[in-house]
């Protein structure tokens, strides 16, 4: 019989990630950090056996909420409420903020709105000290840095804007089937400077004439350790089927490639699972042997 080379079990993690090239990943299962690119082409299996602990209080849920948290705390932290998804709407200069200071520290700070082509052109915002992260975990080919600002909430207020001319979401369906033509991203970004250029004025008249200041960096070209890429997206659902199971083609974004389907393996941040990885696919002739 094939023997496990990894045998690992724990509560999984967003998969920590490095911009290589090409990308580097390793996938996090209790206090185990497994190298992943070099398993590709290994047969893996993730069992989940339906424990899932908030990844904040610990405490025991049946469902995760916000990719791993427990209801109440979803109900209570300010990394939970809507401000996050929709940063123009961050309340902090209003005392509103459920944790204000969290929101000194990942809010209060400076962020970057760039441009980034994942499925084809898109605007996004992170907090500067994110980047790369936060395009690597989108599964972006390439990204540009295009304005910093002071905060979280004038980062959403210029996204709004460009919204205007661009999408902030990626299609991952595309993003996975890895056909994405390249764009000239340096040329993007004056164009799309260019169209913002009056909203940009106001914006800073009511923020302060430097608190968006333009960025030079060049682009970053992103490589993703894939070997096939799927014909066809089907996708593994551990709250579903909780047992996973095949060859490992490829990595990119958050998502494992296996020769059965894609499973996102940020969605299960929380699930307790048992991660097996293979010596080599089981051969005819072990079926005879003991
Ligand atoms: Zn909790």
């Amino acid at each position: 019989m094939s023997s496990a080379v990894v045998d690992v079990q724990g509560p999984l993690r967003k998969m920590p990630v490095e911009p290589g090239p090409p990308v580097h990943y390793r996938m996090k299962v209790g206090e185990t950090l497994v190298p992943l690119n070099d398993l590709i082409g290994r047969d893996i299996q993730i069992d989940f056996d339906g424990e899932i602990r908030c990844i904040h209080c610990d405490r025991l849920t049946k469902k995760s909420f916000n990719q791993g948290f427990c209801y109440p705390c979803f109900r209570k932290l300010a990394a939970c409420d809507s401000c996050i998804v929709s940063p123009e709407k961050c309340h902090y200069h209003e005392g509103t903020c459920r944790e204000p200071e969290w929101g000194e520290t990942h809010c209060m700070v400076p962020h970057i709105v760039y441009l980034a082509n994942s499925s084809g052109l898109k605007v996004g915002i992170t907090r500067k000290s994110q980047v790369p992260t936060r395009w690597i975990d989108q599964g972006a080919v390439a990204a540009i840095p295009m304005l910093e600002v002071t905060t979280r909430q004038l980062s959403g207020l210029v996204e709004v804007v460009c919204k205007e001319y661009v999408a902030d979401r990626t299609n991952w369906r595309a993003m996975l089937k890895g056909d994405v033509p390249a764009l000239d991203l340096v040329e993007e970004r004056a164009r799309m400077l260019e169209k913002i250029e009056a909203s940009l004025d106001d914006l800073r008249d009511t923020h302060g004439q430097d608190a968006i200041r333009p960025v030079s960096d060049e682009a970053l070209d992103l490589a993703y350790p894939v070997e096939v890429w799927p014909a066809r997206i089907k996708t593994h659902n551990l709250d579903k089927t909780p047992s996973v199971g095949g060859r490992l083609e490829g990595i990119k974004g958050q998502y494992l490639i296996l020769d059965s389907g894609v499973i996102n393996i940020r969605k299960f941040t929380a699930y307790s699972v048992r991660l097996q990885v293979f010596d080599e696919t089981p051969q005819t002739s072990d079926l005879f042997s003991n």
